[in-house]
């Protein structure tokens, strides 16, 4: 729990921890100790959720660690595991009682987790649950590490993939998602590469001009849900911010300065952007950008009246950008049977009682 006047230790860097044992007086190596267990597990070691379980740092240092730091955690409220394929939802309580959810996807190649980087999106596109109910606060780096930490420890695996396309903008949240993700790729911590992370934003061009800065080697996926501002400004309010326009001369900059190739997300929606001419024209806008279209089936969301299109109207769609030699691929779905679009989960907990999730086969937790 954050205690008041405690510093997030988590939330650290290694070497500002250094800074920080420096500053009390404590050898720096012990930075290094305490990083790893708070962010380094396996070999039978789990990480630490209180200082005196460090049992390489003596109980005096444990002490006076719990003088001036916390550490951060959350804990597991509500979890659906799909007969179908093993992916696992779920609702996370942080501390101070706001959930969000995480998914780990299982492929071939390793489990992929998806995360929140905010409680609720200000974003306002209007086919996602996350936005129903607004904003409500940034997630802290602490908060997102720990949503792979639960996730890891739960399922008993090590994770081989991140996507940030969970609840909330990340590129709104920008300092603490950066920060996290500084952590996360240390070597003395998770030490996953950041060529393994996908960071998915609806477009906030300042924000992707200061992303590719960084050089960070992530993945970058643009919301983009239509091929026109017209059918764009009906859905994604972001879009009377930037234009098309600017949005792709952000992703063509981007590649230019970063060599990573963009990719896109586009939800079909029936009758709305899945037509022949509006493929026709998202081709025309996407020919030679170095891109990957990724076709989702729109996730009905019980609040709004959008629905998918049939499996055939997909099919076209994609044959019609890949005719025009634009990369496009439909997304599998995982976890149909525990299928809820994004945010609804968090949205259901807010307005159900408790027991309503007995009626879907949901493991108590
Ligand atoms: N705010 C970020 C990331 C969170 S949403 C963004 O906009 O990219 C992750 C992805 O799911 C986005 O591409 C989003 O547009 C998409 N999405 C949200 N609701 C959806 C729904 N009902 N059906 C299909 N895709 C949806």
């Amino acid at each position: 729990m954050p205690c008041s006047g405690k510093m997030d230790i988590k939330a650290l860097t290694l070497p500002q921890l250094r800074e920080e044992l420096v500053r009390m007086e404590e050898k720096p190596f012990r930075a290094g100790q305490i990083y790893r267990w708070l962010h380094r597990a396996g070999d039978g070691r789990v990480r630490a959720k209180a200082f005196w379980q460090m049992t390489d740092i003596s109980s005096a240092l444990a002490e006076k660690l719990d003088q001036r730091f916390y550490i951060n955690s959350l804990s597991i409220r509500r979890k659906l595991v799909s007969r179908l394929d093993g992916t696992v939802k779920y609702l996370l309580e942080l501390s101070d009682g706001n959930c969000v959810e995480a998914v780990v996807m299982r492929y071939k190649y390793g489990n992929s987790l998806c995360i929140s980087t905010q409680v609720g999106c200000r974003m306002g596109c209007n086919f996602c649950a996350s936005t129903l109910a607004g904003w409500v606060r940034n997630l802290t780096p602490s908060e997102m590490l720990d949503e792979v930490y639960a996730a890891e420890e739960d399922t008993g695996e090590k994770i081989a993939s991140l996507v940030l396309m969970g609840i909330g903008e990340p590129l709104d949240n920008f300092d603490n998602v950066v920060r996290f993700l500084e952590i996360l790729s240390s070597p003395e911590g998770e030490n996953l590469s950041l060529r393994h992370v996908s960071l998915s934003t609806c477009g906030l061009v300042d924000r992707i001009y200061d992303l590719m800065k960084l050089k960070l080697g992530l993945t970058l996926s643009i919301s983009l849900h239509a091929p026109n501002d017209r059918i764009r400004g009906e859905t994604m309010p972001i879009s009377r911010r930037y234009d098309m326009d600017t949005l792709l001369k952000a992703c063509r900059d981007y590649f230019d300065y970063t060599g990573r190739r963009i990719s896109f997300e586009y939800a079909l929606i029936d009758g709305l952007n899945d037509t022949p001419e509006c493929a026709g024209e998202l081709a025309g806008r996407l020919t030679g950008m170095p891109c990957h279209v990724n076709l989702i089936p729109v996730n009905p969301v019980r609040e709004r009246g959008y629905k998918r299109g049939s499996r055939q109207n997909i099919l076209r769609f994609q044959k019609l950008l890949e005719q025009k030699g634009v990369n496009a691929t439909i997304r599998r779905e995982l976890g149909s049977d525990i299928n809820a679009a994004c945010g609804q989960l968090r949205r259901e907990s807010q307005q159900l009682p408790n027991d309503a999730s007995q009626k879907r086969g949901e493991l108590p937790c």
